[in-house]
């Protein structure tokens, strides 16, 4: 039986969004906390775009040393053999790669207006399949840019070619939205059919639909044979209306009528990470949790009305479809409403010191030497995130300062 994988592509999509971006310390955080909760894979960032070379080095050496495992870290580059290319110059020991072209004809005519015909979109993403392979690629994404409004036709014709050159997936996007949860179970279901490789849903919410449509369209993959690949955000960050947000997808998944009875998730999924992560993320895009998210909302599990409180009371499940304790939520939270000491680019040593004297899990040097070699990265780390460090932050330089110097260095002037 086919089974359900989730992609978490925050660290791509979600960076691209207009207004919105995370330095490269919380994109690491990202992938260990999405490591942590058990998703599949992280689509951990752009490997032809030179800023993001020591970042995407320095998580590698974190997979080696098994810091992110079995999390897989894959990169996202445009289906040309020359990103390909440049791909593994950068960072040579890249294992997944996804290569990205536009399908439709609007996209076609309107984005290439007249320089690429249909045959050359294929030849394209073939040509560097073949070189992502070449080079050593695991594992192979072909995405199909706005599938949804592509002709299906030439959609499978795509995904043969594709297949046929030693991709391992074929990447469904609904780059604007434009599915229903109908549509897009027939389109996938008869791409898995007709191709017969593994499907990646890719979602965007522009009509509100990217958790349901993520859903249908997996449902689709699975029902013609094929493992479903869901990609995901945190907190549903993304392009313009944002793409499918992780927990509401894998709530969906778990929690939806009759899905646990016909679908299957492929590993376990830690659901009580959730609340951290959301937290985290919502911190460092700057960005509040609405308060109706599903899951982690202020209101997801708050009660007011009379009929509705006295029945929770009576039992949970009169209104509530899960538990929060599932969801890593009913601690109460610490917040500072006196003195308080806090990160910065100008941090000193005593005011440092304090700091990580008072985390949950205290950390003390064994010298002033050791404490000011922290100091600085964190100095460093603050100029990029420009906001106080979270603990886990302070406690992952504390604990790998050499990976926290290279992904802390960025240097174009060579
Ligand atoms: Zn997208």
């Amino acid at each position: 039986m086919p089974k359900i994988y989730f992609i978490d592509v925050t660290n791509r999509d979600g960076v691209q969004t207009a207004r919105l971006g995370l330095s490269k310390l919380e994109k690491t955080m990202i992938n260990i906390y999405l490591n942590e909760m058990g998703v599949f894979q992280s689509e951990f960032g752009f490997p032809t775009t030179r800023h993001e070379i020591n970042y995407l080095r320095a998580n590698l050496e974190l997979v080696e040393i098994g810091v992110i495992k079995p999390l897989r870290l894959e990169g996202w580059i445009r289906a040309i053999p020359a990103d390909v290319e440049i791909t593994f110059r950068n960072v040579p020991n890249i294992n997944y790669l996804n290569l990205s072209i536009s399908t439709s004809n609007q996209m076609i005519n309107g984005k290439f207006q007249g320089r690429k015909t249909h045959d050359d979109i294929i030849k394209d993403m073939t040509e560097a399949v073949t070189a992502a392979r070449t080079y050593g690629a695991e594992s192979i994404g072909a995405n199909a840019e706005d599938a949804s409004r592509t002709d299906l036709n030439y959609l499978i014709e795509f995904g043969l070619a594709a297949k046929e050159h030693g991709a391992d997936r074929l990447r469904y996007c609904d780059t604007l939205g434009y599915d229903n949860p109908f549509t897009i179970y027939d389109n996938v279901r008869t791409l898995a059919e007709k191709v017969g490789i593994p499907i990646e849903l890719h979602c965007h919410n522009d009509l509100g639909m990217a958790v349901a449509n993520s859903i249908a369209g997996a449902m689709g993959a699975i029902d013609g044979g094929q493992d479903a690949y869901i990609n995901t955000t945190i907190n549903g960050i993304g392009e313009r209306a944002g793409n499918a947000d992780l927990i509401a997808v894998i709530l969906a998944a778990m929690k939806s009528k009759d899905i646990t009875e016909r679908y299957e998730l492929a590993g376990p999924i830690d659901l009580s990470k959730a609340w951290k992560i959301s937290k985290f993320v919502s911190y460092a895009f700057g960005v509040p949790i609405p308060i109706n998210q599903p899951g982690v909302g202020a209101n997801a599990f708050a009660h007011e009305s009379g009929i509705h409180a006295d029945g929770v009371l009576k039992d949970p499940e009169n209104y509530e479809l899960y538990n929060y304790e599932e969801l890593g939520r009913g601690d109460p939270e610490f917040v500072e409403t006196g003195r308080e000491i806090s990160t910065g680019e100008y941090s000193g040593i005593s005011g440092f010191s304090h700091i990580m004297s008072q985390l949950e899990v205290p950390v003390k040097f064994p010298d002033r030497e050791k404490a000011n070699e922290i100091l600085e990265l964190v100095r460093y780390a603050n100029v990029e995130s420009q906001k106080p460090l979270v603990e886990d932050e302070l406690l992952f330089i504390a604990k790998y300062p050499g990976i926290a110097k290279k992904l802390l260095t960025l240097t174009p002037m060579v």
